[in-house]
C-alpha cells in the first residue's frame, strides 16, 4: 500500500557538506504552496488515480513525500494560524474559523503574535501573501500589517473564481462571509479589476513573484483558495476530465488541475532562474477534504475535514531543496507548525523567547542527523466540540464529550481508526490522556467568536 511505504533517505554528497555547514546562518528562500481543503488522496504522490498532479508531484519527487503529516486543526482558519506562527493556536486563543468581520480587529490572529513574514524580514527576507488570507478581516490584520511586502488576494475564507461575479469593490464593505466572496481581490490595499480565473491570478502573480526578487531572500505564501467550494472552473481545465462522471468530483479535479499547471510554472520559473537549488519548497493542504461538500477524496483516513479523525487534518505534505535534501520518504511525524521552525534555523532570524515554537527544525532530520521522531506528540483540541486527539507514537488518543468517551487506535496497523482498543489497553489510555491533560494546562480559551456563533456550543464550525 502506498502510504506504508518506507524508503530511506539516501545521503548524498552534496547533503553531508551542507551538514558541515549547517551551523552558519543562511538565506534559502521560502516558497509555501498552500492548497485549500485538498484530500489526503487527492495527489498523484499518495496515490491518487483520476487527477493527474504531474506538477505537485515534481516536488514529491525531487524531495521528501511525508506520509505522517498534521496540520495544527483541521479547518482552515486555526490551521493557517498554526503555519504562520509555528505554534498551535490553542496557545493564543485562535481556535475558530472567525466570521468575516472587517471592522473588528478582535476577530483574527492576535497582534501580539509573530508571523514568519514578520520574523524574516528581521534577516532581510521580502514577502508577498497570494490567495486567501483568512486570518482577520479587520486592516490591522491585513497582510502588509502583518509582516508581508505585498498581498495579492482576497481576506475572507473563500472566494468565488471568475470575475464577473466580484460585484463587491470594496473589501471593507462586505458584510460577512458570503459577500466576502463576491469581492475585488485586493493588491496591497486596494481593489483590483482581475480578468482571470482566480487560480490562474495567484499562479501568475507568484511567478511574477520570483522574477522580481530572484536576487534577494524572499518568502512566497502562495495559499491558494482551490479547490475549496464554491466549485467552479473553466472549460479548459474541465475538458481535462472527459470519463469523471460525478458533476462534483469533475469540477474539483479541475480546479486541483488548476492549481496543478500553476505549481509547475513556478517550478519551471525557479529552474529557469537558476535558484532551484536555494528555494525550499513546502507543498501541503490546510486540512482534510471535506468529501461531501468539495467531491475530495481522503483515501484510507476516517472522516473528512472538521474532525478529530486522521481524515480532519493528515494532509498530503511534500518539500523540496533541490540539491541539498535527496528524495525519499519519511514516515516518521511532523507537523506544519516545522516549517516555520525549519526556515528561522536556517535563516538564523530571531525568535520570541515569550513564544516559544511548537515546531522544529525539519532539516537534521531530513539528512539523517538525527534519527528520532520529529513530533513524538501530536495534539488537536477542538474547543467548541469538546473534543480533543492525541496522537503518541503509533497510538492515537481521541476523547469526546469532555473526556467522557475515549477511543485508542493504532495508527500502524489500522490507519482508518477502525477498531478502539481503549478497552483492551487502558494503560495507554492513561499514558496518552496524561499528556493530553498537561497539553492542555497550557491552553487558553478561545479569544474570539466564531463563524457560526450561535451553533458552536454544539458543534464545531467547519
Ligand atoms: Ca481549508
Amino acid at each position: 500500500m502506498y502510504f506504508k511505504t518506507v524508503a530511506p533517505l539516501a545521503l548524498t554528497q552534496t547533503l553531508l557538506a551542507f551538514g558541515a555547514q549547517a551551523q552558519q546562518p543562511q538565506s534559502p528562500n521560502l516558497i509555501i504552496i498552500l492548497a485549500d481543503d485538498l484530500g489526503y488522496a487527492d495527489v498523484d504522490f499518495n496515490g491518487c488515480k483520476d487527477i493527474p498532479t504531474p506538477n505537485i508531484d515534481r516536488i514529491a519527487n525531487n524531495g521528501v513525500k511525508f506520509t505522517n503529516a498534521y496540520t495544527s486543526y483541521s479547518v482552515s482558519s486555526p490551521s493557517r494560524a498554526g503555519i504562520m506562527t509555528g505554534r498551535y493556536g490553542q496557545r493564543f486563543g485562535f481556535e475558530r474559523n472567525p466570521p468575516y468581520e472587517p471592522h473588528e480587529p478582535t476577530i483574527g490572529l492576535p497582534l501580539n503574535e509573530k508571523t514568519l513574514a514578520e520574523t524574516l524580514s528581521k534577516v532581510g527576507y521580502t514577502s508577498e501573501a497570494i490567495g486567501k488570507w483568512h486570518l482577520g478581516a479587520d486592516v490591522s490584520n491585513h497582510p502588509m500589517n502583518r509582516g508581508f511586502n505585498n498581498f495579492f488576494g482576497h481576506l475572507g475564507g473563500a472566494h468565488k473564481y471568475f470575475p464577473k461575479d466580484y460585484t463587491i469593490k470594496d473589501s471593507y464593505a462586505a458584510i460577512g462571509e458570503t459577500e466576502s466572496y463576491v469581492t475585488w481581490i485586493m493588491r496591497g490595499h486596494e481593489p483590483v479589476q482581475t480578468k482571470k480565473y482566480l487560480t490562474d491570478e495567484f499562479s501568475d502573480e507568484a511567478v511574477n513573484f520570483v522574477s522580481k526578487n530572484k536576487n534577494n531572500p524572499f518568502f512566497l505564501y502562495l495559499a491558494y483558495n482551490a479547490p475549496h467550494n464554491p466549485m467552479e472552473a473553466t472549460e479548459e481545465y474541465l475538458s481535462r476530465f472527459p470519463n469523471i462522471q460525478n458533476k462534483t468530483r469533475k469540477t474539483y479535479a479541475a480546479m486541483v488541475s488548476a492549481v496543478d499547471d500553476g505549481v509547475g510554472r513556478l517550478l519551471d520559473k525557479l529552474e529557469e532562474l537558476k535558484i532551484d537549488d536555494n528555494t525550499l519548497v513546502f507543498f501541503l493542504s490546510d486540512n482534510g477534504g471535506p468529501v461531501s461538500h468539495n467531491g475530495s477524496n481522503n483515501g484510507p483516513l476516517r472522516d473528512q475535514k472538521g474532525s478529530v479523525y486522521e481524515g480532519g487534518f493528515r494532509v498530503p505534505f511534500a518539500f523540496m531543496w533541490k540539491g541539498k535534501i535527496s528524495h525519499g520518504v519519511y514516515d516518521k511525524t511532523i507537523s506544519s507548525l516545522d516549517i516555520y521552525a525549519t526556515i528561522s534555523a536556517l535563516s538564523g532570524a530571531p525568535l520570541d523567547a515569550k513564544k516559544p515554537l511548537d515546531g522544529v527544525n525539519l532539516i537534521p532530520y531530513l539528512t539523517g542527523k538525527n534519527s528520532a521522531v520529529p513530533h513524538e506528540n501530536i495534539y488537536l483540541r477542538m474547543f467548541d466540540a469538546k473534543k480533543f486527539a492525541v496522537r503518541s507514537g503509533d497510538y492515537k488518543l481521541v476523547t469526546q464529550k469532555s473526556g467522557a468517551i475515549k477511543e485508542l487506535y493504532d495508527l500502524r496497523n489500522d490507519i482508518g481508526e477502525t477498531k478502539n482498543l481503549a478497552d483492551e489497553k487502558p494503560g495507554k489510555v492513561s499514558e496518552i490522556d496524561a499528556l493530553r491533560a498537561k497539553w492542555a494546562s497550557q491552553l487558553i480559551d478561545p479569544v474570539f467568536v466564531g463563524r457560526n456563533k450561535d451553533k458552536n456550543k454544539e458543534k464545531e464550525e467547519k
